[in-house]
């Protein structure tokens, strides 16, 4: 396709798309070491607050890259916005009772408190700290085409190739990368009614204080809707059951108020219609889709963007470890196996919260919601490595108890209540223990070995975490974390009890 010179431009990974979940995955291959570089074919970054809500697992993978103060700090504005507001206007609008999980008391989740923060102000947090952490991002500058062979993909950014040895291709929804792949999708297509999202501007801090909000239902007969905060006092965005565009705006919006709002101003106004589908592979040769390239799901589970900061999450180990020449590029085969069956279950659990919220009758099979925060999805197949009979984790309860597959648990491991669990692996792989930890640090083969007497884990019981901090193996033979870690890097099927096999 390209006359590739001796001085062509080369980087490990080329990542497509500077939105969230892109910026997301070249910081996290930062971290990993990983030469990368990212396009971005809009000169900055999207000016549409979109997804607001960063739930637990999210901030852990923030917290890992060192930016969970950064993140706290942009999220600022809507620190204690949780509560749910219902009214016939926003200003005859009532606070309900901040939301509690069902099924009673729950075990803290995690160390990282979940937040509220829009992408408009998210993302340039992630370019700077992309930037500042190594990353060459480029915006303005697109892909244009691309070709693999066995040894890499040349990229064609507007006339320039760029050759790298795999692509991420986080180029949102309508993902170019996925349609010249060929990769088709499968679900459930559209989702409920069309909808309307009107973004405008309007200082209403005055009627909010005191009564602050995340979500406000507005049930007036001429202006229904839902109003949700972007920054808690000037920017809001209006949501309405409509496929409309064409009504007149500000005088609905002044409706939906009933207050009089002389600055009003309408900043957008974007039909959209939920969708649930994912992509029926995650992977093509060298290319790997994730976030939105790979599903798209309704937003009411708020799921879309998490699920995507996970995928990059996973994504950047195996890259990393395949790159460092630690594990074969098999290893990149598990990155389907696990993430697409994921992606699934989030976008099948975000389109039965639509059915649900929409009426429909019966049962809609949710899962527990602190499940969904906590990336509480079970990995069947994979890089792990079953001791015995798989042991699936209940969706319909919150209950991990460090199964394989899972993420650990989160357990403060100090008084002071600053080092978790969750801080244990990533970038590196560690083994968690319960009882005497001597003969698991002989032979762990110079993993981070943590003894913690925990309830999930009874005495003489190891973990073995991947960079990711999902559960690889758990059994009682101190020899077998560090020859499950080497089986699953060789990407060859794993005996934990005897000697690799294949
Ligand atoms: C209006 C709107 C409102 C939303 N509201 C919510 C919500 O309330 N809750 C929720 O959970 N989710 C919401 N979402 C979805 C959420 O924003 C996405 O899940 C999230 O942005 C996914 O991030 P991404 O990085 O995968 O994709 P995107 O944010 O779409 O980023 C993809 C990027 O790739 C770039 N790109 C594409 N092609 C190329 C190319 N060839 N070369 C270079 N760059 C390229 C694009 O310009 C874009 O910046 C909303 C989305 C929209 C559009």
């Amino acid at each position: 396709m390209y006359n590739v010179h001796v001085n062509v431009q080369r980087t490990q990974v080329l990542v497509v798309g500077g939105g969230l979940v892109g910026l997301t995955a070249a910081l996290v291959l930062r971290h990993h070491g990983v030469d990368v570089t990212l396009v971005e074919r809009h000169r900055t970054c999207s000016p549409q607050p979109k997804a607001r809500r960063l739930h637990f697992r999210s901030m852990e993978v923030f917290r890992e890259l060192g930016l969970a103060p950064a993140v706290h700090e942009a999220a600022r504005d809507l620190a204690g916005h949780d509560h749910m507001a219902v009214g016939r206007t926003l200003a005859e609008a009532e606070r309900l009772p901040l939301w509690q999980p069902p099924g009673g008391p729950v075990p803290e989740v995690g160390p990282e408190p979940p937040c509220l923060v829009a992408q408009d102000v998210l993302e340039p947090v992630l370019r700077a700290a992309a930037r500042d952490a190594g990353a060459d991002v480029r915006f303005g500058t697109a892909l244009t085409g691309f070709a693999q062979d066995a040894d890499g993909v040349v990229a064609d950014l507007g006339g320039r190739p760029l050759r790298a040895e795999y692509v991420v291709a986080a180029d949102g929804a309508r993902s170019g990368v996925r349609t010249a792949l060929g990769i088709r999708r499968s679900g459930r297509g559209a989702v409920g009614e069309p909808a309307v999202s009107v973004y405008f501007r309007a200082d209403l801090a005055s009627v909010v204080r005191g009564r602050e909000f995340n979500l406000c239902t507005i049930q007036h007969p001429e202006a229904t809707g839902t109003l949700a905060s972007v920054d808690g006092h000037s920017r809001w965005v209006f949501m309405a059951a409509s496929g409309r565009t064409d009504r007149d705006w500000p005088a609905v919006l002044r409706t939906a108020l009933g207050v009089a709002v002389p600055d009003l101003e309408v900043l957008s106004v974007l039909p959209w219609r939920a969708e649930m589908l994912v992509a029926d592979r995650y992977s093509a040769g060298r290319v790997h889709l994730a976030g939105d390239a790979a599903h798209v799901m309704p937003p009411y589970a708020a799921m879309g963007a998490n699920t995507g900061i996970s995928d990059a999450h996973e994504l950047g180990w195996k890259l990393a470890a395949v790159l460092s020449g630690d594990a074969a590029p098999a290893l990149l085969d598990t990155y389907d196996a696990e993430r697409r069956p994921a992606g699934w279950f989030a976008a099948d659990q975000s389109a039965r919260r639509a059915d649900q919220m929409s009426g429909a009758a019966g049962d809609p099979g949710l899962a527990h919601p602190l499940v969904l925060v906590a990336g509480g999805f079970q990995y069947t197949d994979g890089a792990l490595c079953h001791d015995g009979a798989p042991d699936p984790e209940p969706v319909g309860e919150f209950a991990p108890a460090g199964r394989v597959g899972t993420r650990v648990p989160h357990r403060w491991l100090d008084a002071a209540r600053t080092r978790s669990t969750l801080d244990l692996a990533g970038p590196g792989w560690a083994v968690l223990v319960s009882g005497d930890p001597r003969p698991w640090e002989r032979a762990a083969g110079g993993m981070a070995v943590q003894r913690l007497d925990a309830d999930f884990l009874p005495d003489g019981t190891g973990l073995l975490l991947r960079p990711d901090d999902v559960v690889a193996w758990r059994g009682t033979d101190p020899e077998a974390p560090a020859r499950v870690r080497r089986g699953i890097l060789r990407a060859a099927p794993v005996s934990p009890a005897g000697p690799r096999v294949g």
